[in-house]
């Protein structure tokens, strides 16, 4: 899950002191910058990381991954404008689509995800789209959600026609409106993932839930187009989001997070660090807040700039443009993503 913990390399950083300052400045549009922005998290919520090596030891847990083309059936709760939906789609249709868009794009960025195996060496796979939509207008089960409760939204989804429940290919991604709170939305969670169980659904569905902070807490959940007010005066600003929508480019890098982690750990028995299955440390989490070559110390890493100052690391389809962390990549053994520098 996407929650609020500092990641490794922030931590590495302030410990050692280590700040790869270097800002890239090429002759070409973009532009690469290595923009400073307020630390995601503070240093006091790192405790849980002091003296442990947890984060080098992710591991495989013997469980499947996501290795079938995996199609996403993607519930809408609550009123969506068709804009942001489409700016959600264009980036979940841009995973598979390797023609659609220039290098550094979204489907170059899935490849890290797809190195992962299950014990059979068969890889994630890099099919990944959408195979249904279901709108929840009328906020069938309120505007605050629980952990259990958004289970209760797939039952409620699925018994629905056409809307299917696919338990061969299927995952399930619950998207909710800037109105809908969430249980530990903001305060520990700007995203999470699991699976439901039958006694509240009839199936073992995988899912992930990701909420629009853009009112609640962007500068949680939407960083760093929107940053931690406790900088004051003079401190680094906010960026600027790719799309021009705080709340919802900020939810496609949760978005990228959640799906990074529900295909290598659907079932949470597959990748993971940590020994406590409860709160495992995924291949997201390790990468959190990274977002190109030289990110920590206050950094987020090399990413471009266009003309107009939109902030980006990958290329989608229909000339999107999207800014999404890095992933932990089980062959390098680091965070990595196809805009790096080196
Ligand atoms: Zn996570």
């Amino acid at each position: 899950m996407l929650s609020l913990f500092p990641n490794l390399f922030l931590f590495l950083s302030l410990l050692i002191g280590l700040c790869n300052c270097r800002v890239q400045t090429l002759n070409t549009n973009p532009t690469h910058f290595n923009p400073q922005v307020p630390p995601l998290r503070t240093l006091s919520s790192s405790k849980r990381f002091e003296g442990s090596s947890e984060f080098v030891k992710l591991k495989y847990h013997m469980g499947p991954v996501l290795s079938s083309p995996i199609n996403i059936y993607l519930i809408w709760y609550g009123k969506w404008p068709q804009s942001q939906k489409l700016l959600i789609k264009d980036f979940l249709n841009s995973i598979s689509d390797h023609r659609a868009a220039p290098s550094p794009s979204v489907s170059d960025w899935w490849r890290t995800v797809s190195l992962y195996t299950d014990q059979t060496g068969a890889n994630i796979s890099r099919s990944v789209s959408i195979a249904g939509e279901y709108s929840d207008l009328r906020y069938s089960h309120g505007t605050h959600l629980t952990r259990l409760s958004v289970q209760e939204v797939i039952a409620t989804a699925v018994q629905a026609k056409p809307f299917p429940v696919d338990h061969r290919n299927g995952i399930y991604l619950i998207l909710t409106a800037e109105d809908v709170t969430m249980e530990d939305f903001c305060r520990a969670v700007c995203g999470f993932h699991y699976f439901t169980f039958p006694s509240k659904v009839g199936y073992t569905l995988p899912y992930a839930w990701v909420g629009n902070s853009g009112k609640q807490c962007p500068e949680v959940c939407a960083y760093p187009f929107a940053v931690p007010g406790y900088m004051g005066g003079g401190g680094p600003g906010h960026l600027t989001p790719p799309n021009g929508d705080v709340g919802v480019d900020g939810m496609v890098s949760v978005i990228g997070h959640e799906l990074a982690e529900l295909s290598s750990n659907p079932l949470v028995n597959a990748w993971y660090a940590g020994e406590d299955p409860t709160a495992p440390t995924e291949i997201g989490d390790l990468c959190e807040g990274l977002y190109g070559t030289g990110g920590g110390g206050g950094y987020i890493g090399s990413v471009m700039k266009d003309g107009e100052g939109r902030t980006f690391n990958l290329n989608g389809r229909n000339g999107r443009k999207f800014l999404v962390q890095w992933i932990w990549s089980p062959v390098l053994k680091a965070c990595a993503g196809p805009n790096a520098l080196d």
